[in-house]
Formats: C-alpha cells, sequence, structure tokens
C-alpha cells in the first residue's frame, strides 16, 4: 500500500485563498470552498475564528453552475467586521446567485447584440447554464444596474478631475 502510495505524484499544499473542490453535494453541483485569504485580524492582528459557513447556487459562465461554500471568520480580540473570501467577492456580488461574467455577458448579448430573450436562454443552456426568462431577465436588470454604478462612478472621477484642473488653471485666490 506504501509503495502505491508513493508513486502518486506529489500535490502541493492547497493555500487557503486557492478553491478547493469537494465532493458533489445530493444535487450534483459541485461544491467549491471559498476560504478567507486573510489570516489575521487586519485592524489587530488577532486570531480569526470561523463565524459561519454559507452556502449559495452560482452560476458563472467560466466554471458554470456549482455551489459555493463560503467561510466567514471574525476576530476573537476586537470588533473587526467578518471578513470573507475575496476570490468569491470577485466573481459574484454578495448573496447573489449570478457571477459578474455572465451578468456582463447576458447584459452584452441582450443590449449590444440586440438579441432576443430565448436566443440568450438557449444560448446558455448549450453552455450548460439553464436558466428560466425570468432569470435572464433578472440578469439583464443587474447588468443595467452595474453599468449605472460605473458610469455614475466615472462622472465622479470626471467632475473631481475637472475641479481639479479649473482649481489649477484659476489658481488660487489671492486677496
Ligand atoms: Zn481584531
Amino acid at each position: 500500500m506504501l509503495i502505491l502510495l508513493r508513486g502518486l505524484p506529489v500535490w502541493p499544499a492547497w493555500p487557503a485563498a486557492r478553491l478547493t473542490r469537494a465532493l458533489p453535494a445530493p444535487t450534483g453541483l459541485p461544491v467549491v470552498n471559498f476560504e478567507p485569504e486573510a489570516r489575521r485580524c487586519p485592524l489587530c492582528a488577532g486570531d480569526l475564528l470561523v463565524q459561519k459557513t454559507r452556502t449559495r447556487t452560482l452560476s458563472t459562465l467560466a466554471a458554470g453552475t456549482l455551489l459555493a461554500r463560503e467561510t466567514s471568520r471574525q476576530c476573537r480580540s476586537c470588533a473587526a467586521p467578518p471578513v470573507g473570501s475575496r476570490q468569491l467577492s470577485g466573481l459574484a456580488p454578495p448573496r447573489q446567485r449570478f457571477g459578474y461574467d455572465l451578468i456582463v455577458w447576458a447584459g452584452l448579448q441582450r443590449y449590444h447584440h440586440l438579441r432576443q430573450r430565448a436566443e440568450v436562454r438557449a444560448d446558455l443552456a448549450r453552455r450548460g447554464i439553464e436558466l428560466s426568462d425570468g432569470s435572464v431577465s433578472a440578469l439583464c436588470d443587474r447588468f443595467l444596474q452595474l453599468l449605472e454604478c460605473c458610469a455614475s462612478h466615472y462622472l465622479d472621477v470626471k467632475r473631481t478631475v475637472l475641479v481639479g484642473l479649473a482649481g489649477r488653471r484659476i489658481g488660487p485666490m489671492v486677496e
């Protein structure tokens, strides 16, 4: 037995920040664990203890549909807010079941390529992502919300730059 095990390739240690696939859940969907990357409290460097574990169905264009199991940890020494996985927050908005890549793809299909919901839905089904028409509509709504956030952020940045430029051009007020 030991000889057989020695013949197996040696797997590198998995850092907590990386995805680890577990056994399939009863739903048949793969379970992906998301652990916080932070090992110590960002405020006081104290120990982080598991606060809770939540599981949600998550559909992404890159990985299809999976069960995301997120563990959040909280400092035992201070009142710092719980920390979660930055990797997961980069993949999908909090507590939502659609990844950013899927939201953007669906929004572009609908509003840039002017495809009907049924076409978008059929295309997703070919990619292994089964959604209802209502879910496609929800995706497109979220795309517009994200676009609005980006546009608003862009306008804020533009306004700040213009105010800065105007101040430089006019110069400080001299009495
Ligand atoms: Zn702390």
